[in-house]
């Protein structure tokens, strides 16, 4: 489904980890017609192939720091320039620093900044009862989608694990990070930036972001 407001295609999805960045930025891809674009999953990606940027970030990621800027800027701008972008794109986990921020406005300057807003303690409930299944790539939640048996992949079968980074104490030092070198963007993107509450389901959070986005494109 193409967006029923094509000048909105410049999308950033600010939020802590584990707001629902992921989720949400798939949902509206689709519906404007244009990629979504993770950080994280490119990231991810690298460290699996054994990339050099792979070899590199890895022990930031796995440590819940952020990668330097200079791979993340490098990377993105290079995913950026590609044809899928010409129309837009939704940014998920980017830019998370204020020199990122400066990078991308020199080449892509977003429309909209949608800030998912969700408390401290949401977030280790969430990110701490995940399980992922590194075979299918399948995600599960031990209180919220819990496999049919605990521990093993519904759709392969294979056993689930942890995401190395979302143990509680990673986590905390994520939210640490994010505190501090991701929030203060939420001041700096201003009058272009929407709070929406991302504390509820994934569903709410989402209907809260069609509204948030169609208020934006009504008044654009
Ligand atoms: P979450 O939003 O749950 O933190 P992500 O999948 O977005 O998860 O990111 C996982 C990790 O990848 C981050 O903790 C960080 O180490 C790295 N990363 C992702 N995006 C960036 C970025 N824009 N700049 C630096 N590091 C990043």
């Amino acid at each position: 489904m193409q967006s029923a407001f094509p000048v909105l295609v410049r999308i950033i999805i600010l939020g802590p980890p584990s707001s629902g960045k992921g989720t949400l930025a798939s949902v509206l891809a689709k519906e404007h017609g244009v990629p979504h674009i993770s950080t994280g999953d490119i990231l991810r990606g690298e460290v699996d192939r054994r990339t050099e940027l792979g070899q590199k970030a890895a022990s930031h990621m796995s440590k819940g720091k952020l990668v330097p800027d200079d791979l993340v800027i490098r990377k993105i701008e290079s995913r950026l320039s590609q044809e899928d972008c010409a129309r837009g794109f939704i940014l998920d986990g980017y830019p998370r620093t204020v020199g990122q921020a400066v990078a991308l406005d020199k080449i892509a300057a977003p429309d909209v900044v949608l800030h998912i807003d969700v408390t401290e303690e949401e977030i280790i409930r969430r990110a701490t009862g995940r399980r992922v299944c590194k075979t299918c790539g399948a995600i599960f939640h031990v209180e919220f989608s819990p496999p049919k048996t605990a521990d093993v992949c519904d759709i392969c079968g294979s056993k689930l694990a942890i995401r190395e980074d979302d143990t509680e104490p990673t986590v905390r030092k994520r939210l640490g990070v994010y505190r501090e070198m991701t929030a203060p963007l939420i001041e700096r993107y201003g009058d272009m930036l929407v709070s929406i509450d991302g504390n509820g389901t994934p569903d709410e959070t989402l209907e809260r972001a069609r509204s948030a986005l169609r208020d934006v494109g009504r008044n654009a």
